[in-house]
């Protein structure tokens, strides 16, 4: 499994992104709090001028199953 969180800055309130990388499928959880030991290339802020660009560079196309 690989992820991404998403979310802001000081909250630490986003959402997360879960996907098997071999299958293509994963989740979205939309709301929940950033873990604060994440590693800075798994979350992106919300205050990141390129935060949808880096997203789309991270996450590759995968079907949304319901969590
Ligand atoms: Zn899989």
């Amino acid at each position: 499994m690989d992820y991404l969180y998403g979310g802001d800055r000081e909250t630490r309130v986003g959402y997360g992104l879960f996907w098997c990388n071999t299958c293509k499928r994963g989740v979205h959880i939309s709301r929940l709090y950033i873990p604060a030991v994440v590693s800075e290339n798994k979350v992106i802020y919300f205050d990141d001028p390129r935060g949808s660009e880096k997203q789309a560079q991270l996450v590759p196309e995968f079907k949304r199953m319901t969590p």
